[in-house]
């Protein structure tokens, strides 16, 4: 589903961070990538929805190049995809509901079919009852989830989340996780950069290792591998 070859990406200022990445993510896995701080999973994870482009070298998206997709394209490429932060994104002036519900209405569903969506994501994450509540109003681990209900709201074929556990405490991680898991058991795929050793090292899952832009260690079931 996802496919790099020969991907090299050099900032503006000159950093390489990634430098040759081949690999290929197959539909319905669930990919923690891990590595140092710096070490271009961000990159790597950022490339992937076209946030970056890569200097050279192909990314593809099932059948889409997306390192030559048109700038007028993209927004169908990331209906295909959802997007999961550290640090939710939501927007702060909407309540749950409305959170999740923008997305849906940018696309111009229905307003039957954007109730209908948005209702089976709040129960998916567990947040029927906090529809009306506003993003402050909410812990970090709920905010997570109204992010996670909003990245998953169009059926995407893949989450791709950033550190989504990186604000979160031990507990809340743990919850978090769950709602991750049952998104990837009805074969979304997901990829995953995280800094945390329990999760990987417990929900065992394909490790892709970045150190220097490069994958340094890729190995289903593997575990952290780091200290922390
Ligand atoms: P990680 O997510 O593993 O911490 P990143 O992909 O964020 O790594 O960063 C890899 C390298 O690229 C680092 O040296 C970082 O400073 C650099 N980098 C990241 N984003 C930019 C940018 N927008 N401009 C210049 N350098 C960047
Ligand atoms: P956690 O134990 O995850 O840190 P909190 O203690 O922040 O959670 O919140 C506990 C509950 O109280 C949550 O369900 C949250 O929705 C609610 N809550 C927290 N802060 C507010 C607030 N400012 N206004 C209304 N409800 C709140």
């Amino acid at each position: 589903m996802i496919k790099m070859k020969n991907v090299y990406k050099k900032y503006a200022n000159g950093v390489v961070a990634s430098n040759g990445i081949n690999i290929e993510i197959g539909r319905g896995e669930f990919v923690y990538v891990v590595g140092p701080s710096g070490a271009g999973k961000s990159t790597f994870i950022k490339m992937m929805y076209r946030e970056e482009t890569p200097t050279s070298g192909e990314i593809l998206f099932s059948d889409i190049n997306i390192a030559t997709l048109k700038q007028k394209q993209i927004p169908q490429l990331r209906r295909r995809m959802g997007v999961v932060f550290q640090d939710f994104k939501l927007l702060p002036m909407l309540n749950v509901y409305e959170n999740i519900a923008f997305a849906l209405e940018v696309i111009e569903e229905s307003p039957t079919n954007i109730r209908k969506k948005v209702n089976e994501v709040l129960a998916l994450v567990g947040l029927t009852q906090k529809a009306r509540m506003f993003p402050n109003e909410l812990s970090g681990g709920e905010q997570q989830r109204v992010s996670i209900a909003r990245s998953i709201v169009n059926q995407p074929e893949i989450v791709i989340a950033d550190e989504p556990t990186g604000n979160l405490d031990p507990e809340t991680s743990w919850e978090i996780m769950d709602v991750l898991e049952k998104i990837n058991a009805r074969g979304t795929t997901i990829i995953m950069a995280t800094h945390n050793k329990e999760i990987v090292n417990t929900m065992r899952h394909r490790v892709v290792a970045i150190e220097g832009g490069i994958i340094t260690r890729d190995e289903i079931g593997g575990d952290y591998g780091y200290e922390r």
